[in-house]
């Protein structure tokens, strides 16, 4: 078989790609290192009947008419609003933090008077950074950023990036927000709903085209090599002259020529309990690691379609640094940036360039955090850049 495309990565962003060129008339390849599709994306039914997402909690939540119509080929959906409680005081309080987290961390009057000077000054239905908090006149409301600071953002940014209070940069932290409101959803998106039959299936479904052959368990470099010198891609030994749509980490593809892109791991500790663990889908751990050594729990019963389930699966999480032989931490989850490190992915890119058929896409092809609409819009727009190069 003669192939026009060759797609590395059966995630969103070589998925969508490769569905699109098939629905073109090319005929497309997949080579896909793991043993299933969807990238960080699947899940499975787990022996405790709880749909079960391998690589993290995944909840599906958009402002783009575009991105939903798209996937509404693949899917239906049921509706599912996220949130999200935070252990702060040895309190489950609503995060991001709102009127209600006030309301149940401080004493009446006081909860009152923060609640009035927050709503006079800012408004309801706002998000204010604690950087705009700290600057306001009232004592109270300078200790509140405070507050947040440590409580929400602080330990739980320590445990997550293993960093040093002075090692946080001060720019991100002004930004964490209070949100005035009542509304104790974790997103505000207008679309948020979960595929009805799991995110594994829209990958099924999408991917299952006569112009579509899928390679599991196969690593890029086991089929396709990169001649530097030449500027070449080669299949199997001989130049290729289709177009090559990388989805991988971008440093792996050219053998760390240019030194390595570093990265935040996770490991999952998964517990079968009776009945429901805690009361949402997410609980954060805001608490320092001397307390509790994880960084947040999962309930995935939480985001199923009204599940009549006897037992519950929950999945605790542990932030570790990335290294692609530890027995922990060896996927690449978050991208670690320093100017320094933005620099070498810059040259990266450049690289690519001299390439006239190498087309780049994803969270790891590109080093930077998509999440899910963004990048089947990325895929999308991308897709009707390169498809008549
Ligand atoms: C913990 C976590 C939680 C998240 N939660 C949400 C959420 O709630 N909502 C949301 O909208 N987004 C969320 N996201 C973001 C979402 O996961 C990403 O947007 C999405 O996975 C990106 O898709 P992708 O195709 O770029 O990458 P991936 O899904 O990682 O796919 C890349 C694929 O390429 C394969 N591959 C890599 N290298 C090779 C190689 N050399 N050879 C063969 N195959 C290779 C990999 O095995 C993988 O299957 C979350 C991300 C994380 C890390």
């Amino acid at each position: 078989m003669k192939y026009d495309v060759i797609v590395v990565g059966s995630g969103y962003a070589g998925s969508v790609t490769a569905h699109k060129f098939a629905q073109d008339g090319k005929k497309v390849l997949i080579i896909e290192r793991r043993d299933h599709i969807g990238g960080n994306m699947y899940d499975y039914i787990d022996e405790n009947g709880v749909n079960y997402h391998k690589y993290g909690p995944h909840i599906f939540h958009t402002n783009s008419d575009n991105v939903v119509e798209f996937l509404s080929q693949f899917t239906k959906w049921y509706p599912y609003e996220h949130r999200v409680l935070g252990k702060i005081n040895n309190q489950f309080v609503p995060i991001p933090f709102n009127l209600k987290s006030i309301e149940m961390l401080f004493e009446e009057d006081k909860a009152e008077r923060l609640k009035k000077i927050l709503i006079d000054t800012y408004g309801m239905e706002t998000k204010v950074p604690i950087l705009e908090l700290r600057k306001n006149d009232d004592d109270e409301i300078k200790e509140l950023a405070e507050f947040i600071y440590e409580k929400v953002f602080l330990y739980y940014t320590m445990k997550q990036w293993d960093l040093s209070p002075e090692e946080i940069d001060p720019a991100v932290t002004g930004r964490v927000p209070v949100h005035i409101s009542y509304d104790d959803r974790y997103f505000q998106d207008k679309f948020q709903n979960m595929p009805k039959d799991g995110y594994t299936k829209i990958f099924e479904r999408m991917l299952n085209h006569e112009n579509i052959d899928i390679l599991l368990n196969t690593d890029r470099k086991d089929l396709v090599t990169i001649d530097l010198e030449n500027k070449q891609i080669l299949y199997k030994g001989e130049v290729f002259d289709g177009k090559l749509v990388y989805t991988g980490a971008i440093d792996e593809l050219f053998d760390y020529h240019l030194g390595k892109l570093p990265y935040r791991s996770l490991d999952f500790v998964i517990e079968t309990h009776d009945d429901y663990f805690q009361g949402s889908g997410t609980v954060n751990y805001n608490t320092p690691k001397e307390e509790d050594a994880f960084t947040r729990i999962t309930e995935y019963k939480h985001m199923m379609n009204n599940p009549k389930l006897e037992k519950t699966t929950i999945a605790v999480e542990y932030s570790y640094p990335y290294d692609i032989d530890a027995e922990k931490g060896n996927i690449p989850y978050y991208p670690i940036f320093t100017d320094e490190i933005k620099n070498r992915y810059d040259e990266y890119v450049k690289l690519t360039k001299e390439f006239n058929n190498l087309h780049l896409i994803g969270r790891l092809a590109q080093f930077r955090y998509y999440n899910m609409d963004g990048i089947v819009e990325a895929a999308l727009k991308e897709y009707e850049n390169i498809k008549f190069k």
